[in-house]
């Protein structure tokens, strides 16, 4: 869009003469609130703690202007460009290959846009960012917050208490919970003491399937709060909700909106996405707000941090049903790469198979890459046939997962899609190749995180066959054993 400026004021223009895009404005006045001016509060709902774009509002121009002009509303410039130099203000990208130029037909002149976040819509040089202004709506909080009743470990009793001093103090605090500790019930005491002292709170993690299971979780704990539930085509984008779950990428509609962001499995990102992401996270948090991460692998350099007290954290180090996490076995395997080639597995892998086979043991087996995997299925339907394969790009991903929950699978065979999210009550897991680089210690550890997760069967075989032991496999041993190691010295084991 292009903009005049006068009277302190900047306003929409169709014509070039004496108008600029949003971006060439060197300073966007905001003029003072005027507290006579009826606001529209469907806009001041849709708005508050938002960075919209024109055309994510059901609104007319004329309204929004008003809001503008009268104070309740701000813009910010899309992308702000200062010489050579642009960045995106929605998700931070300031990369000159993830930008590109398009002939414009809104302000008619040549204009830069973010590819980077293009699938939350385009924003260009002419882009406003469209934000509230005024005062948030009132939300009532009733007497009784919270329904859940359930009780906690003693390990995550610890936690839940330092996330709610954490949430009311505000400030950072690491979760660093084993998988199958029960992460989410740690929540629960924080949010409730975040919504009574009406603050507003997000749920924030990587992927969509995750949202769609908690959201139903988090009605049920908290019945009377309005709970906005955001992914990508989702119904909820412009509901105002004390309590929002949302992916990761929707933060990126968010602007000083949260007095408590928490967010969930930090490490499940890949190194590029994960700068965007935290940019996301600081834009939509207020400028004092906590922040409380999840997960149960933090990378290496938050291990240190941990560990030379820079970073505030509680580890809760066991299951919930107190008994120890199983540790990975290495079991040597020669070249299986090349065994595979020529239509066969190492012997080794073939007996611990069979072994399982014939004991009627579901069981999870990792490949680092799918044509070496598609082989072994050849290779392994004529030892059983209920044996599949799945991989992240399957179009019958679902309904092999839901056939193994059944046990109508006996073996799942499967890329590094299923290292974590997943949870089958009684398996055995075995990684073929744990050499490989995508096997990272965190994804080691969500993998071998898959074994012994219910309390009926709280153990499991966890086996690495590899070609040359690497330091990410001994790291993720290290870190189970660490683990086991605190939860026995706490109390929180049975022996
Ligand atoms: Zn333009
Ligand atoms: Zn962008």
């Amino acid at each position: 869009m292009r903009f005049i400026e006068k009277d302190n004021l900047i306003i929409p223009s169709t014509t070039k003469e004496d108008s600029l895009p949003i971006s060439q404005i060197p300073t966007i006045p905001n003029p003072p609130i005027n507290p006579a001016f009826t606001y529209n509060p469907d806009l001041q709902q849709q708005l508050t703690g938002k960075q919209l774009l024109l055309e994510d509002l059901p609104f007319p121009l004329a309204d929004i202007q008003a809001h503008y002009q009268h104070g309740y509303l701000t813009y910010r410039k899309g992308i702000e460009n200062n010489g050579k130099h642009p960045l995106c203000a929605r998700c931070g990208n300031k990369d000159p290959q993830w930008f590109a130029a398009f002939p414009c037909a809104r302000c008619k002149e040549t204009c830069l846009y973010c590819r980077n976040c293009l699938m939350m819509g385009r924003i260009s040089e002419c882009t406003p960012l469209i934000g509230w202004n005024g005062q948030a709506p009132d939300i009532q909080i009733p007497a009784q917050i919270m329904a859940w009743q359930g009780t906690l470990s003693d390990g995550q009793k610890v936690a839940s208490q330092h996330v709610v001093e954490a949430i009311e103090q505000s400030q950072e605090h690491l979760i660093w919970a084993v998988c199958g500790a029960g992460k989410t019930e740690v929540l629960f005491a924080g949010i409730e003491s975040a919504l009574a002292a009406k603050k507003r709170i997000c749920i924030a993690t990587p992927r969509t399937d995750v949202v769609l299971e908690l959201t139903p979780r988090l009605k049920a704990a908290f019945p009377e709060i309005p709970i906005a539930s955001l992914y990508g085509g989702s119904e909820d984008r412009h509901l105002y909700a004390p309590l929002t779950i949302a992916t990761t990428h929707q933060l990126l509609r968010f602007f000083h909106a949260f007095d408590a962001i928490i967010l969930d499995e930090v490490d499940a990102f890949p190194y590029t996405v994960e700068e965007s992401l935290q940019y996301a996270a600081v834009q939509a948090r207020k400028p004092t707000s906590a922040m409380i991460y999840l997960t149960a692998t933090p990378n290496s350099k938050w291990q240190r941090e941990c560990r030379t007290g820079k970073r505030a954290y509680t580890t809760i180090p066991a299951r919930f049903h107190r008994k120890p996490l199983p540790v990975p076995e290495f079991i040597w395997c020669g070249n299986w790469q090349k065994q595979l080639e020529k239509g066969k597995l190492p012997p080794n892998v073939v007996k611990w198979i069979k072994t399982r086979i014939q004991a009627e043991k579901q069981t999870l087996v990792f490949f680092p890459h799918i044509p070496l995997m598609e082989k072994a299925l050849a290779i392994l339907r004529k030892i059983h046939p209920a044996i599949e394969a799945v991989h992240a790009e399957d179009p019958d991903r679902k309904s092999k997962v839901q056939k193994m929950r059944n046990k109508e699978v006996l073996m799942l065979l499967t890329t590094t899609i299923l290292e974590r999210g997943v949870t089958f009550p009684n398996i055995d897991v075995a990684v073929v190749g744990a050499e490989d680089s995508i096997f990272t210690e965190s994804a080691l550890v969500q993998i071998a995180g898959r074994a012994g997760r219910s309390k009926d069967h709280p153990t499991g075989v966890v086996t690495f066959f590899h070609y040359g032991k690497t330091e990410d496999m001994l790291k993720a041993k290290r870190q189970i054993v660490t683990m086991n190691r605190e939860g026995l010295n706490k109390g929180l084991l049975d022996q």
